[in-house]
Order: structure tokens, then C-alpha cells, then sequence
């Protein structure tokens, strides 16, 4: 391609000193398609594209001006190319990181300013040692914004058949989760812009069943992560230092999810072999030591919930139960919320033995009723009489 023939470092000089340095400005970097990559030249910063298709003009000056839009795709070759006629490439992503609260109005956006690509989903800007991640309302895992107080969760790449942890945005965030190192969370709200959010620590990761884009249930990554206040661990708060301590996670496999309509024969099976992988209630909590607590809190959380929700078979596991939503879950599943049969404060663990499935309205009474107090007893009764 024309590129290759680009090839007199007079020409790119010339060219430079006819070009207008891009302006990196004290806002975000969002006016022209940089796409990560500069020309630094005598303290100043160029565009490489535009640089170079001057250039070409100035090196060939018989032949029709090469178009910016010719190096489109190449980014990354023309920086290179740049840097074997020994000029210096800087990128965006070193000059003027991205900071908190920094809003584009779309993805195509943030790829303009900062290259790498234009997928939502999980990468690094050009020579960036930092992790993206975003996350996107409209899909497609049309996300919550992220909690600013609690761990919230954030699904692995790969939308079709089981997520790997070898493809490069679940690797690059398991990374970041090992080496503890901070990672852009950015956030689009369903017509909104994409904004940086927030630094996140990536507490945790655990395998979950879900469907993927095509409804088959496949098994899936999901990373916890937690608000921090910036990149730097030391400014990070003891809780989210103690959430970090286990950096290896062996992934155990999971029971295969139920089929909608399942019998009450198959859920108690799967609802055994869910006790089986998430052992004793009485390993990782209590007495031991509360950072391992932490961590496998969260793993087992989730597998925990998916073993209530099995044992439930669809009906709200309180027996005086007064009435079902009208509705069921766009999957036909009962709606039904899984809670602690105690506050975790008050010592309650996150094993299906200590957890319940409850219909919105029983749930409800259970936390704010008259008779609350001996709800939970009744149901405290109740579930312990399962486990006998
Ligand atoms: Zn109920």
C-alpha cells in the first residue's frame, strides 16, 4: 500500500512544519480521530494520518494528495512506519490519560481520541498498560451503572458458547485482578454518553450459568469489581486490600443449569450437587479468617443463590405464602428473591442452609413486617427441617 512508499524523513519534516499541531487541550481529547497515536515533533503533537498524507504529497509531488482517510484502518502501521523513519510516536493514552468523569458521546468516540478498537467491551488503549472496561445499558448485557458503595458484578467477553479465560479481555482483566492494578470502568446510560465512571479494583471472579446471545446456557465469567478512589492500591481503602488477598482462584465446575419446566425430581438433584460444590457451611466463615472470608463470600454467593433458587422449584419457599406475583420472569421462572435467613452482619453465612427463596412479597414481610421476628423463626424452622 501507498504507505510503503512513503519513505523520505525530509519529506515527513516538511510536512510536519506545514501541519497544524493537534491541540490535547485541557478538556477530553474528543475533536479530531486521533486514534491513540501522535507524531511528536520539536515539543509538538501531530496528527500521524495527516502528517503522512502530506508528506506523500511532498515526496511525490506529481501524484494526486494521498487522503487522510487512506490510513483509516492503520493506525497502528502508520505510527510504526513513522517510528522506522526515526520519528517519535507518542499516544494519548500517556500524554492525557483519561480522567474521571470524561464523556464522550459514543464509543466511536473514545476510539478517536484514544485508539484500540471500538468494541464496548473489555481492551487497552495503544502502549496503555491499563485495562478498559465498559460497559454499556443497551447491551449486551444491557449493565446497571456501577454501585459507588458495594462490589457490583461485570460479565467476561464473549457473547456465543462457554467464556474462555484466554481471550484477550478476560485475560487482560483476570490480569489486572492478579497484579492488582486498577481499571477504567466507563458507563453508558440506555441514549446517554460513555463516561468514565470510576477507577475499579477487581476484587474477585467467579463462573456463572447464563444464557448467551443465542439463549443456550453456557457457562460465564463474572468479575467483581469495587469503586476505588483512584488508581494507586496505597489510596485504596483496608476493605478492598482485604477482598484482595487470595490471587488464586481455582474454577470449580458448576452443576448444569435447569431447563425451564424441570422436574421437582431433577431440582433436587441439581440442589444436591450444588451442596456438594459449595461444601460445608462452616469452611471459609465464622471463625476464619475474615479476608478468605471475603473473597470466597463472593463465590460462593453466587452459586449459593443459584442452589436456593433450584431447591425452590419455583414456589416461594414460605409455606404461609399469601399470593405469587401475577407475572413470571421472561424466562417463565417464578420471580422469586433469594435473602439471608439472618442478616450476614448478624452472623448469618452465605450457604443455601442459611438462605431462603422468597416470593416480593414475602420478602417484604420478612424485612419490614409486624411480625417479622417470627416469620423468620417460622422460616428458619422450615428450612432447617429440609436439611434434617
Ligand atoms: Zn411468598
Amino acid at each position: 500500500m501507498s504507505l510503503k512508499k512513503l519513505t523520505s524523513s525530509d519529506a515527513v519534516t516538511e510536512a510536519l512544519r506545514q501541519s497544524d499541531a493537534v491541540d490535547l487541550g485541557t478538556s477530553a481529547p474528543g475533536d479530531g480521530s486521533y486514534r491513540g497515536y501522535l507524531l511528536e515533533f520539536e515539543g509538538k503533537y501531530y496528527h500521524p494520518e495527516r502528517v503522512a498524507s502530506v508528506a506523500y504529497g511532498v515526496q511525490y509531488p506529481d501524484r494526486s494528495i494521498l487522503p487522510p482517510a487512506e490510513f483509516n484502518k492503520t493506525a497502528a502501521n502508520v505510527a510504526l512506519h513513522f517510528e522506522r523513519l526515526n520519528f517519535t510516536i507518542a499516544t494519548t493514552a500517556k500524554l492525557r490519560p483519561p480522567r474521571v468523569e470524561d464523556a464522550y458521546p459514543n464509543r466511536t468516540a473514545i476510539y478517536n481520541a484514544y485508539g484500540g478498537n471500538k468494541i464496548a467491551g473489555i481492551i487497552k488503549f495503544p502502549r496503555d498498560t491499563v485495562v478498559n472496561a465498559f460497559s454499556d445499558e443497551e447491551g449486551p448485557y444491557a449493565d446497571e451503572p456501577p454501585s459507588m458503595v458495594e462490589p457490583f458484578e461485570y460479565r467476561g467477553e464473549g457473547q456465543y458458547g462457554d467464556q474462555d479465560l484466554d481471550v484477550p479481555g478476560n485475560k487482560m482483566l483476570d490480569e489486572a485482578r492478579k497484579n492488582s492494578r486498577a481499571v477504567r470502568y466507563w458507563y453508558r446510560p440506555s441514549g446517554g454518553p460513555f463516561k468514565f465512571v470510576t477507577w475499579v479494583a477487581v476484587l474477585n471472579r467467579a463462573q456463572v450459568w447464563s444464557p448467551d446471545e443465542n439463549k443456550e446456557i453456557r457457562l460465564e465469567y463474572t468479575f467483581q469489581m469495587m469503586a476505588v478512589p483512584g488508581p494507586e492500591p496505597s489510596t485504596w481503602p483496608p476493605d478492598v486490600h482485604a477482598l484482595l488477598d487470595d490471587r488464586e482462584i481455582k474454577d470449580t465446575s458448576l452443576p448444569k443449569p435447569l431447563a425451564p419446566g424441570a422436574s421437582k425430581k431433577d431440582r433436587q438433584k441439581t440442589y444436591q450437587e450444588y451442596l456438594r460444590v459449595i461444601g460445608d457451611p462452616k469452611d471459609d466463615e465464622g471463625e476464619s479468617e475474615p479476608t478468605r472470608r471475603g473473597r470466597n463470600h463472593y463465590r460462593r454467593s453466587v452459586k449459593s443463590r443459584l442452589a436456593v433458587l433450584a431447591r425452590a422449584n419455583n414456589e416461594c419457599e414460605n409455606d404461609r405464602c399469601t399470593g405469587m406475583p401475577g407475572d413470571t420472569k421472561p424466562n417463565g421462572d417464578a420471580i422469586l428473591e433469594v435473602d439471608h435467613l439472618d442478616d450476614r452482619a448478624l452472623g448469618g453465612s452465605d450457604h443455601p442452609t442459611d438462605m431462603i427463596a422468597l416470593c416480593p412479597n414475602c420478602h417484604t414481610a420478612k424485612t419490614y413486617g409486624l411480625n417479622r421476628a417470627s416469620l423468620k423463626r417460622h422460616l428458619r424452622a422450615r428450612i432447617a427441617a429440609m436439611h434434617r
